[in-house]
């Protein structure tokens, strides 16, 4: 039986930390997956997961499972994080699930099941795994154009020329802060305008929020979700503690639906059917913790002021390596990226200049010039912009 598979193509980024692991040369940069590292190249288990860890250490007495849709705490708690104090309670259904990936399943999976006809739009370029979920789903899907690759910046005219053509009951994902791959985002006003366009086609978004914290703050990476939770009726919300918490093993996520207050119920059981169906209970550790420190004042407080160190610090590197790019091209046209935001920004180099830092600089970063800030310290910025103007970016 099993000589009838054929071999799948190996995940692109993850065959890229392969080829950096076996590459000798000491001096090599990581600027490939989307994991946040600090200045000395590590991933820290933030203090207050790490104290909530070991609170959960001495308090839990008992793992038996929990409820198939998650704890009501952690919905509680992630539905205030994303949506505000204000969410509407009696309109919201949440799951727990395995990771942001798995709340992206379990999303497409919903919609699927309440509307096999509807088609997802998705940004040109996302985030690899959307498609091939979506691909592996069997799941209808379109393009819709986001980047302006010359200016580095979102092509907002054609992602609503490109919407337009919306129908009804099509589901339009789109990323809640810190596009992955391009660091281009949406204003709040354009954020509005798209709300207008999926009001007035009667679409549903699904908002990706995988980089909550990362981008302006906390609060200000929910506002475009806040505004569309506002104003459409139904709203899927997919969002990952992976990267705001540092727990990206524990498999953190939680999937939130609005739906009309009538609907929640059925809503609400489907999610934990899905649950039920894929792999049963999601795991609860990650979740537990993402509670403890969201509902815990002073844990809070630290996971706060962690978290915006860990975003001013990536702030930091953009600015440098724009202001060492501007001096090294004697312009201004790498000035993008002090205005991209999150992990990620998109170069916009060819393949072959890649390929060329690769070789020549032992600078590794994805095929599409998708760089990650964080891998980058002060020491390395200036290797990096010296790197992009000898590969000729
Ligand atoms: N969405 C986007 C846009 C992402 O970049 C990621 C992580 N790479 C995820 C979802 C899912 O992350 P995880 O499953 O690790 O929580």
């Amino acid at each position: 039986m099993f000589n009838s598979l054929k071999a799948q193509a190996p995940d692109k980024i993850l065959a890229l930390m392969g080829q950096f692991r076996a590459d000798p040369r000491p001096e090599k940069v990581d600027l490939g997956v989307g994991v946040y590292k600090d200045a000395d190249g590590r991933t820290p288990v933030m203090r207050a997961v790490k104290a909530a860890e070991k609170q959960l250490w001495d308090s839990e007495t008992t793992k038996t499972y929990t409820a198939l849709a998650g704890e009501p705490a952690f919905h509680a708690a992630m539905a205030t994080n994303v949506l505000g104090a204000d969410y509407p309670a009696d309109r919201l259904s949440c799951l727990a699930t395995v990771g942001g990936t798995g709340a992206c399943r379990q999303g497409f999976e919903l919609a699927r099941m309440a509307n096999p006809e509807a088609t997802i739009w998705v940004s040109d370029p996302t985030w690899p795994n959307h498609l091939s979920i979506l691909a592996f789903m069997k799941q209808d899907y379109k393009l819709y154009r986001y980047f302006d690759s010359a200016a580095r910046t979102v092509a907002f005219d054609a992602m609503m020329e490109d919407l337009a053509a919306v129908k009804a009951g099509d589901v339009v994902l789109l990323h809640g802060c810190c596009h992955n791959p391009t660091g281009a985002n949406l204003t709040l006003e354009q954020w509005a305008a798209v709300a207008d366009l999926l009001e007035a086609k009667g679409a549903v978004p699904m908002i990706d929020l995988a980089y909550q914290g990362f981008g302006d703050g906390l609060e200000q990476d929910a506002a475009g979700t806040r505004l569309i939770a506002a104003r459409l009726p139904e709203v899927i919300i997919a969002a990952s503690c992976s990267k705001n918490f540092g727990i990206y093993r524990e498999r953190t996520g939680c999937l939130m639906v609005l739906s009309d207050a009538a609907s929640k119920e059925v809503t609400q059981g489907t999610l934990a059917y899905l649950n039920r169906q894929s792999y049963s209970f999601a795991p609860d550790h990650g979740a537990r913790l993402v509670t403890m420190v969201l509902t815990d004042p002073a844990l809070k407080a630290d996971w706060m002021a962690e978290l915006e160190e860990v975003r001013t610090g990536m702030l930091g590197l953009r600015e440098q390596l724009a202001a060492e790019l501007r001096q090294l091209s004697n312009s201004d046209r790498f000035d993008f990226i002090a205005r991209h935001r999150g992990m990620f920004s998109r170069l916009g180099a060819s393949p072959e200049a890649v390929e060329k830092m690769r070789v020549d600089n032992a600078i590794y970063m994805v095929g599409d010039s998708r760089l990650n800030i964080a891998g980058l310290n002060a020491k390395t910025v200036p290797l990096l912009a010296r790197a992009i103007i000898a590969a000729g970016v």
